[in-house]
């Protein structure tokens, strides 16, 4: 065997995993079809629970390139009607503008902190597998070459080669009745409003910035980011005229279909390159199996959807948190851990594709879309139901199975807390960079962690004061989802009983096959 994991596509999806793997002990190698990364950018921020997550692993500060802990947003949107956020009593919806290109960046120098082999210019041909190995055909600069590994992961996007050589299907829809046109453009002073950062369009007032503007005829959306040239955004339903280059009088006259005016912006100025791009239909499908054997999928290899709301890397970044554990425990051979993996992924998957196309729905263009919006708009004047929506856009409302009788945070993403430790306060966010299982003991002494016994590998144990509504102790997974939790100030034999059970069930023994950084 000459690797433990291949991963083909460094992606944000494939380098997170990496990360993950080489955390757990595992050094994964990457394979990467171009020969250096394309300098576009494709997602323009992060959107959920992915943002905390990526806070417990201490990358949020290298990403976001400012100091501190990510703060929940006043408001986004559903569909594009706006959800204000500012007055729920626990906001979960937390935002991170970021170029794809400048995270792939962060991720990759991470991994490579890490001491993992990333090969560019290696593109995954063909694959075959048996029951104890699989094996990867490579195209690389000097010739093509074979692979054994324990596991090939499929990290290699919407068209992915793994998912189509392993011969899984990817079922789902495909529609060619809408055309989205991007484009980056110098906007003139005069139509810049200082006061709110948006765009004066005549008969339109002021465009807020990053939000979707609606009119019957399509979507507009004018998003000023902090650096580099401003993007204009069109999405139209019935004019689909895609013949010829496009280029900026095709963006001129989109946005003049939708808004019916013209507006006067002209090319970007600066070096480049400059965003200019136009896309037919879309695609909402969903991988048949996340695993087949020895092969595994991740990200848009296993899912994809409209970009509506930008889910994406909020879905393929936490399947990559997910599944690297679980495949270093497979390794270890606990292969029962790495079957959880799409038991509890593809479900999440499932309910991104439902909301996605319902606010695909909800920006269509005809009078029957605007009645339906304003049925919503009038709903989403009740907090529940704005919280609901919260909820589902981050991801937030995810539960993993859990056992009936468990704790009810039992498969759910472990709070945010800030723990009053004998040396001083500390964010439970700091204490999971290393991927490692945490014990929070919040009970005043009652040593739950001589409960776990040999062979559950290496378990960080914190201890604190009790806080007013938080559990008084909390099992972590490396992933931050909870394996058991307890409200009592002195865990009985019972409850101690089902911390053994699930630290059994969800901790294996760490195999480490060289020391990382
Ligand atoms: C216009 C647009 C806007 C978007 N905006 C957002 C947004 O704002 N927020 C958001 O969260 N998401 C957004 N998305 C979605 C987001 O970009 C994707 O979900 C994300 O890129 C998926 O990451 P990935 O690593 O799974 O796949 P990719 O980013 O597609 O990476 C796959 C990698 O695999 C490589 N590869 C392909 N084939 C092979 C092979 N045979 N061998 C080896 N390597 C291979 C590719 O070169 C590539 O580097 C947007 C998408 C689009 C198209």
């Amino acid at each position: 065997m000459s690797e433990d994991v291949v991963i083909a596509g460094a992606g944000p999806t494939g380098l997170l995993l990496a990360i993950e793997l080489s955390l757990a002990g595992v050094r994964p190698l990457v394979l990467e079809a171009l020969p250096e990364r394309l300098p576009h950018n494709r997602a323009n921020g992060l959107v959920g629970q992915v943002v905390r997550m990526l806070d417990r692993r201490g990358l949020y500060e290298r990403i976001a390139g400012t100091p501190g802990p990510p703060a929940p947003a006043p408001q986004y949107m559903f569909g594009g009607l706006p959800l204000d956020l500012a007055d729920l009593p626990d906001n979960p919806l937390y935002l991170l503008p970021v170029p794809q290109r400048q995270l792939e960046d962060v991720l990759e120098a991470r991994a490579r902190e890490l001491g993992v082999p990333i090969r560019f210019g290696h593109r995954l041909t063909g694959l075959s597998q048996t029951a104890d190995a699989a094996t990867a055909r490579v195209a690389g600069p000097d010739g093509e070459y074979e692979l054994a590994t324990a596991y090939l992961v499929g990290a290699d996007g919407g068209h992915s080669a793994t998912r189509k050589l392993a011969g899984i299907g990817f079922p789902g829809v495909s529609r060619d009745d809408s055309v989205s046109r991007s484009a980056h453009v110098h906007i003139p002073d005069e139509l810049r409003d200082p006061a709110t950062g948006g765009l004066r369009v005549p008969g339109h007032g002021v465009v807020p910035p990053f939000g979707y503007h609606r009119t019957e005829q399509g979507l507009f959306v004018y998003a000023p980011f902090p650096s580099g040239p401003p993007a204009l955004n069109t999405l139209e339903w019935n004019d689909l005229d895609t013949e010829g280059e496009f280029d900026l009088a095709g963006m001129h006259a989109s946005v003049r279909r939708v808004l019916g005016v013209d507006v006067g912006f002209t090319a970007p100025a600066g070096p480049g390159p400059h965003l200019l791009r136009r896309l037919v239909g879309g695609h909402t499908r969903i991988a048949e199996t996340y695993r087949s054997g020895r092969v595994l999928l991740v990200g848009d290899a296993a899912h994809v959807h409209a970009a509506v709301g930008g889910p994406g890397l909020n879905l393929g970044l936490q399947d990559a948190i997910n599944l690297g554990w679980k495949l270093a425990a497979a390794l270890g051979g606990r292969d029962d851990l790495l079957e959880t993996y799409q038991a509890e992924r593809r479900p999440v998957g499932e309910r991104v594709v439902t909301h996605t196309q319902a606010q695909s729905a909800l920006i269509a263009s005809g009078p029957q879309t605007t009645a339906l919006r304003s049925v919503l708009a009038e709903l989403l004047a009740d907090r529940p139901a704005r919280l609901r929506l919260a909820e589902l856009l981050a991801g937030a409302d995810v539960r993993y199975p859990a056992e009936p009788d468990a704790h009810p945070l039992a498969g759910r993403w472990a709070p945010d807390l800030v723990l009053r430790t004998e040396t001083g306060p500390v964010r439970l966010a700091e204490l999971t960079a290393a991927g490692r299982p945490l014990l929070v003991d919040l009970t005043r002494g009652h040593d739950l962690a001589a409960e776990l016994a040999a062979g559950t590998g290496r378990v960080e144990v914190v201890s604190a004061a009790p806080i007013d509504g938080a559990p008084t102790a909390m099992l972590l997974r490396p992933d931050c989802y909870l394996a058991w939790a307890s409200d009592s100030a002195d865990p009985d034999p019972a409850e101690r009983a089902a911390l053994r059970a699930a630290a059994g069930r969800w901790l294996a023994a760490r195999r480490v096959v060289e020391p990382v950084a």
